[in-house]
């Protein structure tokens, strides 16, 4: 059987021992020893499984696939079934196109994607009747919560919020998790009044229950809230909104949501893209990603993120929200479902749905089960005293599960999947269920005022490609247009872009996994809940905490509720003055923007001249904030990549002023195996599966943000309220103590397969060895092009971590090159460029991943210093400043096919650098090494206009004319 380890790791043998001699070292062990501050290094880590063959651990998921048992589910709240299209799970889900592609920070190479997420926004904005719509959000409960955050922004003075009861339970745990930490006073309403202190109201649409009112019944809490000055927030059902009038049409300012049902399925609660969409007015408060229109240097439209300056990186605690990884992949394939239908299939799936429900209200109304719904779209509730539970019982004769509300209430929900045979079953099983009283029959459906009279999903992307092969061909030519894994490698520090293979990829659209609902009854579960338990556990060998929790759907998630889980141990202890949050100056946006989503004040720390923490500047803001000091939050290795030896010293030092210490661990893939960051000082962590532990990017999302903590703050680690198919208040949850950060209890549980395949199929050593062969990768880079282009910190041995700098700033003022003009030029080369400017300005940080082949990693290096070589050319007036290959970099194929060519260089330099002048003159030679280049779609995208000029729906069709 084959082993996993060589396919995973890039470079063995002569390979990887020329590497080694590069840096100067005879091993990986030694290499290690010399990086690694002795004190934190770890000989060997119990607690993890020995590797298995790719078929074992096949078998071995297959085996946990079969003890989930999937039934017919009438559940609801929030999750339903639907149908993937085959086109859409085969051309996108299982295309390492799409997964394997990274967050459009290049955009123009990042084209395709972007192109999906515009007819995403422009989907939700037309469904829900609003002016703007992000891509995207991590689920519905925490979209409602940012709905929530964004209206208290909006109305600064305010502090109240209103929330209807009838909304999802897992809504209300979340939303309630959120206010609570920023001491919004929440408080559950009908709407009969609304005062002049209240920012917002929340309505759920249809309701949870799933009653939906007279349309003037809704038109007079909004006006009512209009008059108070409160903002309307409505939780839509976007399938709903196929048939009914749009929130927008009834005076909702923001509208919150799923869009599981199109087409993503359940997956044990995720990942799916939740969405958020704002009235004109509100759009410079969106939080999270949006994709806007802008041009490129030569006039053409051209796609790209807008407004990041509301983002986490650039304003840190001031930031709109901390949501970095969104659900890029779901809302692809959420907006490819609308693609394909259009909006005719679209209104036929929910009519068909909506008809399902009206024929099972009445026909179990006709043998005298009590329905209580009379108005709904797909939800209806049953009455039946004491007998819930019973009821309950007999469904699953059939197979079937519905919810229940209590003893007496039980909810059904029609699905895509429900089908005439379905309510058959649920009437046959419900037969017994009835009294002769009760045969009333049942007059159901809408309200008439409810109908939808407005088109929806009018431009022509939603009409075009209706058979299998247009609609194939369309995702073809949109991933054609992206750089992904798939094309050649992606150096992104702090990314962590390895190998996502194929075989950890291959679960998570079996039915074990992908049809099983979040609130299932635990039996349904049982394989979930292994694979959860043994996960847990391997993460906690491999971190040194005691104990684990799942539900964080990404880094951002991850660090909120370890900072929740810091204050609710210091409240717990009564002190709630410990509020203040030191974060280093080159920390992680999403560090500083969590912390004040967790209710804490941001002290910055400086950095010192070698890039480490400024131990002077750390005492002082110790001495200054000694009573308030709640935490720290440090990232291991540090931003700059770097292993610090004072780590240690700063955790005690901390710890001695009463404060807890987070340790980010985004960058774990420096420590797996190695070191443990619950041994060296670490309270909590937060871990990203999707860098270090091999789950896709998907272009932007889906992430895993896993939070593990000491056992003194395992009791304030998130818990959630509904487990069971019921909600059982937070005494059923694992951690009594935090409350909901995501709307399902272990948040993506549908991609924890990735990361579980990943572990076993590398085992212990092979994970060290991971860590060893990614941190030889990036030594070997620092190496080889440290004496042109710096390698701007380093750490004990002069060696660096899995990543490092390199600094660009000393080629800007000689050249007036800037990063800018080099991540650029790396497209002309092949090459997805490193992260730009971050954590410091002028820089550019490469992660070569453990998973890169030397050929890879000397390709990336030839084309950087060839690049700095054309700087040269620059600087020495070969070329002038503003006519260079450099800044006009990238080069499409149209820019090098125009009639006359104008540039000083020639079109060989601008679209085949590295082309040398012997293959250039020899025909055979070259047509090989002009195979198969990746050509960008666009040249260098203009931003600030089209921040300027913000359009974020798919522009009209003339606007591609008029170029
Ligand atoms: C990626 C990253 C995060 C945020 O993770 P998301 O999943 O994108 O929210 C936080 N800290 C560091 C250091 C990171 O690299």
């Amino acid at each position: 059987m084959t082993s996993f380890l060589p396919r995973h790791i890039g470079a063995w043998g002569e390979d990887r021992a020329a590497m080694l001699e590069r840096v100067g070292v005879k091993s990986l062990d030694e290499l290690m020893e010399a990086a690694l501050p002795a004190s934190l290094t770890r000989e060997s880590i119990e607690g993890l499984p020995a590797a298995r063959s790719e078929q074992e651990v096949l078998e071995r998921l297959a085996t946990l696939a079969d003890k989930n048992t999937v039934r017919t589910s009438m559940i609801g709240q929030g999750y339903y079934d639907t149908v993937t299209p085959a086109a859409i799970r085969r051309n996108v889900l299982e295309n390492p196109s799409w997964y394997t592609a990274y967050t459009p920070y290049q955009p123009e190479i990042s084209q395709g994607r972007l192109e999906a997420l515009v007819n995403f926004q422009t989907m939700v904005t037309d469904l829900t009747g609003m002016d703007i719509a992000n891509s995207s959000m991590l689920d519905e409960a925490t979209a409602v919560a940012e709905a929530m955050l964004l209206a208290r922004r909006v109305k600064k003075a305010r502090n109240k919020v209103l929330m209807s009861e009838d909304v999802f339970d897992a809504t209300r745990a979340v939303v309630d998790t959120r206010a609570d930490a920023l001491d919004i006073e929440l408080v559950e309403s009908d709407f009969r009044q609304i005062d002049s202190d209240v920012a917002a109201i929340i309505l759920q649409y249809p309701a949870a229950s799933g009653h939906l009112p007279e349309l003037h019944e809704l038109e007079t809490i909004t006006g009512r809230a209009r008059e108070a000055g409160a903002l309307v927030i409505v939780a839509a059902d976007l399938m709903a909104l196929a048939l009914l009038a749009s929130p927008g049409s009834w005076g909702a300012d923001i509208v919150a949501g799923t869009t599981q049902r199109f087409g993503v399925p359940m997956a044990g609660g995720g990942p799916h893209a939740g969405y958020l969409a704002v009235k004109d007015a509100h759009k410079r408060q969106l939080p999270g990603r949006l994709v806007g229109v802008s041009k490129d240097a030569d006039g053409a439209v051209a796609y790209r993120l807008a407004l990041q300056t509301r983002e986490q990186h650039i304003r840190r605690e001031k930031a709109t929200s901390n949501i970095c990884t969104a659900q890029v992949l779901l809302a692809v394939m959420a907006s490819t479902y609308a693609v394909y239908h259009g909006p005719d299939g679209l209104h036929r799936i929910a009519q068909r749905i909506h008809n399902h429900a009206v024929s099972l209200a009445e026909r179990l109304s006709q043998i005298g089960v009590p329905v209580t719904s009379t108005s709904f779209f797909d939800t209806i509730e049953l009455e039946i005293p004491g007998g819930a539970d019973r009821a309950l019982r007999h469904l699953l004769t059939e197979n079937i599960t519905g919810w229940k509300v209590d003893e007496s209430t039980i909810r059904l929900s029609c699905d895509e999947r429900t089908s005439a045979d379905v309510v058959d079953r649920i009437v046959r099983a419900l037969e017994g269920s009835g009294t002769e009283a009760d045969k009333t029959g049942i007059d159901a459906g809408y309200p008439a005022s409810l109908e939808r009279k407005d088109e929806y999903l009018t431009h022509p992307t939603f009409h075009r490609y209706r058979t299998e092969t247009l609609l194939m061909r369309y995702l073809k030519s949109l991933a054609d247009k992206d750089y992904a894994l798939d094309r050649g490698m992606i150096p992104l520090g702090s990314c962590t872009m390895k190998l996502n293979s194929a075989i950890e990829m291959t679960p998570i659209t079996w039915h074990g996994f992908a049809s099983i609902h979040p609130f299932a009854p635990a039996m349904d579960r049982l394989g979930y809940l292994e694979l959860i338990e043994e996960l847990e556990a391997w993460l906690a060998a491999v971190t040194g905490y005691d104990a684990v929790s799942l539900q964080p759907n990404a880094g951002s998630q991850g660090e909120l509720a370890g900072l929740l889980a810091i204050r609710g141990y210091h409240v717990s202890r009564g002190d709630k003055k410990r509020t203040v949050c030191l974060i280093p100056a080159s920390a992680h946006g999403t560090n500083a923007a969590s912390a004040v989503l967790a209710g804490f004040r941001v002290v910055v720390v400086g950095t010192a001249a070698d890039g480490s923490i400024d131990m002077g500047d750390l005492e002082a803001k110790i001495a200054e904030h000694r009573d308030v000091l709640g935490a720290i939050m440090i990232t291991y290795p540090s931003t700059h990549g770097i292993y610090e030896d004072s780590v240690g010293d700063v955790c005690s030092r901390v710890h001695a002023a009463g404060g807890q210490v987070y340790i980010d661990g985004a960058n774990l893939n420096a420590l797996v195996g190695v070191a443990r960051p619950g041994e060296f000082g670490g309270d909590v962590s937060h871990l990203n599966l999707h860098k270090t532990f091999a789950i896709p990017h998907g272009g932007g999302g889906p992430g895993v943000g896993p939070v593990a903590a000491r056992s003194h703050l395992a009791p304030f680690l998130p818990s959630h309220p509904l487990t069971d198919n019921h909600t059982t208040g937070s005494a059923a949850a694992k951690f009594p103590g935090a409350g909901a950060v995501s709307q399902a209890p272990y948040g993506s549980a549908g991609i924890l397969p990735i990361s579980f395949a990943y572990i076993l199929l590398m085992g212990g050593e092979g994970l060290r060895m991971a860590t060893q062969s990614a941190v030889l990768a990036a030594n070997y880079i620092a190496t080889r092009v440290d004496k042109v282009l710096p390698v701007l910190y380093r750490g004990p041995g002069g060696l660096v971590g899995h990543e490092c700098i390199i600094d660009l700033r000393p080629l800007r003022e000689e050249t007036g090159i800037s990063v800018d003009d080099v991540a650029k030029r790396l497209i002309d080369y092949g090459f997805h460029a490193p992260t730009m400017s971050f954590p410091v300005a002028g820089t550019l940080m490469i992660e070569p991943t453990e998973s890169e082949d030397l050929g890879e990693i000397d390709r990336l290096c030839d084309a950087l210093l060839q690049i700095h070589d054309e700087a040269r050319s620059v600087y020495e007036g070969v070329w002038p400043p503003d006519d260079n290959p450099l800044v006009n970099a990238p080069h499409t194929a149209a820019s090098a096919l125009v009639g006359e060519w104008s540039h000083p260089y020639s079109r060989a330099t601008a679209v085949y650098p590295a082309l040398t002048d012997e293959v250039l003159t020899n025909p055979a030679r070259l047509s090989a090494a002009t195979a198969g280049k990746y050509w960008p779609p666009v040249r260098r995208i203009d931003g600030p206009y089209g921040d300027r000029n913000l359009v974020c729906a798919c522009p009209p069709i003339e606007s591609y004319r008029e170029q």
